[in-house]
């Protein structure tokens, strides 16, 4: 794969700070606090992205807020992959006609990958002419010059301009919780599934360079975060466009070394390129959580073909039992989609037959979405929608009992789990997510948010664990 990368030098990200604190005398003046909101839509790629627009937002002087009566600015984070989440979108921005008409100067910024398509852009340039600024992934590091445009001009501003992607570091962040943080590791996809519209709007595969992700992890290790996920869209693929010899089992190693008392996590990874070494590393790797998710897909290999994932039923089902020799504890999910284009009662029966011999611990499924541009979007589609509503009901039933048989599996052990949040609720106050990732209610004093203690789980279902805190704390 030719490498395809622009890096935006340090003096870029300098200038656009510049730009901020420019920014902050003006909008700050006779002791202003204005307030801004940023709303995210789809993946954690896009929480980490909105926690760099929040990061700018404060360098400019606003303040938070989650009222979009009160905010002076809005900045609406959008998805691409399905429909269903552009509907959302539009949906929402239409319904900001009230708050911009309850605040006229309120400034409205709609950004990521549903604009980077051009059909949506003429859509929000015809049709909603309350957005003020729209810019695609690739524009984000220049977020404050496009703002000020805004500000000054007072005219619309547009900037969607195809790109195979950016690098950029050094753009302040404001992270959203104190126990859990993203840390991207690259950006982009090679893999041009043919339903998936990832890899047009968000560029060629670029990786981070090693010794940034390990800044950046030792970082978060010194600020107390406990729990680090590692982010890309295929992160098995980490480091081959960077010619250097470090690849992603390499990378968690590397992580793993930063002393102190934290887990290491990652999503997404592509089975194509699973290796033993990557299981190998996670099984040695004490830091490293004994989780996977490994999207699947589907169960059939005419259909796995037609969608271009590369991996056979057999080789994923490989993997798997592999993954499993090396940690027997592994937590497992993954993502599905039913009713791709063509796909029949026979082909869906293997994805059910599939799921059933892995024993997912999770599934995240889907109902396929045409999405202009792609390749899949052109192929025969003979079946209705009941159709495919009908094989999506039968695998989240499928995939609700598996859950739940395996969730019950737990009660009466113990496990080591890092209590991350308040709940709000009185008998179960405190959440909790064990190594593997399995969410846990507990009832507990709430400093023990940040902690790793150790519970004795008293019940489960298909959606959590149930537990009580036990004796030691471990
Ligand atoms: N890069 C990741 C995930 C990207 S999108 C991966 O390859 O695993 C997250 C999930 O959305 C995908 O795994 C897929 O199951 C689903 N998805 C992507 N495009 C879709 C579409 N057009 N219709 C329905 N689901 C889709
Ligand atoms: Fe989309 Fe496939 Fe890339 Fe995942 S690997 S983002 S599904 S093209």
């Amino acid at each position: 794969m030719k490498y395809e990368r622009t890096t935006i030098p340090p003096e870029e990200i300098a200038r656009q700070l510049s730009i901020c604190h420019k920014i902050f005398d003006r909008v700050t003046a006779d002791g202003a606090r204005p307030l801004a909101m940023v709303d995210t839509y789809g993946c954690q790629q896009n929480e980490a992205d909105s926690e760099k627009l929040r990061g700018y937002l404060a360098e400019m002087g606003y303040g938070m807020t989650q009222d979009e009566f009160q905010a002076d600015v809005i900045v609406v984070n959008t998805c691409a992959v399905r429909e269903h989440a552009e509907m959302r979108v539009l949906g929402n921005v239409g319904a900001l006609n009230h708050t911009k008409k309850a605040k006229p100067d309120q400034i409205i910024a709609v950004c990521g990958c549903m604009v980077q398509q051009e059909h949506m852009t003429e859509k929000i340039r015809r049709s909603y002419p309350i957005v003020d600024l729209v810019f695609g992934p690739h524009e984000l590091w220049r977020f404050p010059e496009l703002f000020k445009r805004v500000l000054d001009r007072h005219k619309r501003v547009f900037a969607t301009e195809q790109n195979p992607g950016v690098v950029a570091e050094g753009i302040p962040r404001r992270r959203d919780g104190s126990v859990k943080a993203w840390l991207s590791i690259m950006y982009g996809c090679n893999n041009f599934c043919t339903y998936c519209v990832v890899p047009y709007v968000r560029g060629r595969e670029r990786s981070r360079l090693p010794e940034e992700v390990v800044a950046e992890a030792r970082e978060l290790v010194a600020s107390g975060y406990k729990d680090i996920t590692l982010l890309g869209q295929n992160v098995n693929s980490y480091g081959r466009d960077l010619g250097l010899d470090v690849d992603f089992a390499d990378l968690i190693r590397m992580i793993n070394d930063i002393p102190g008392d934290f887990l290491i996590r990652f999503m997404t990874s592509h089975p194509k390129d699973a290796t033993e070494k990557l299981f190998r590393t996670m099984a040695e790797c004490k830091k490293c959580a004994h989780h996977i998710h490994l999207p699947v897909q589907a169960g059939s290999n005419r259909i796995l073909k037609a969608m271009n994932r590369s991996y056979t039923r057999e080789k994923y089902l490989g993997e798997i039992a592999s993954a499993r020799r090396w940690m027997p504890d592994l937590v497992l999910t993954t993502d599905i989609i039913v009713g791709f284009p063509g796909e029949t009662d026979e082909d869906f029966a293997e994805t059910l037959s599939l799921c059933e011999e892995v024993r997912y611990d999770a599934m995240f499924t889907f109902i396929y979405s045409r999405r202009v541009g792609t390749p899949a979007a052109s192929m025969p589609d003979p079946y209705t929608r009941e159709d495919k509503q009908k094989h999506f009901d039968a695998l989240t039933e499928l995939a609700n009992r598996i859950s739940a048989e395996k969730h019950r599996a737990y009660i009466g052990t113990k496990q080591r789990v890092l209590v991350d949040g308040e709940t709000g609720r009185d008998e179960y106050n405190l959440s909790a997510r064990t190594n593997g990732g399995r969410l846990v209610h507990l009832k507990g004093d709430p400093s023990l948010v940040g902690q790793f203690i150790t519970v004795e789980i008293i019940d489960g279902n298909t959606w959590a664990l149930y537990g009580k805190e036990a004796e030691n704390h471990g």
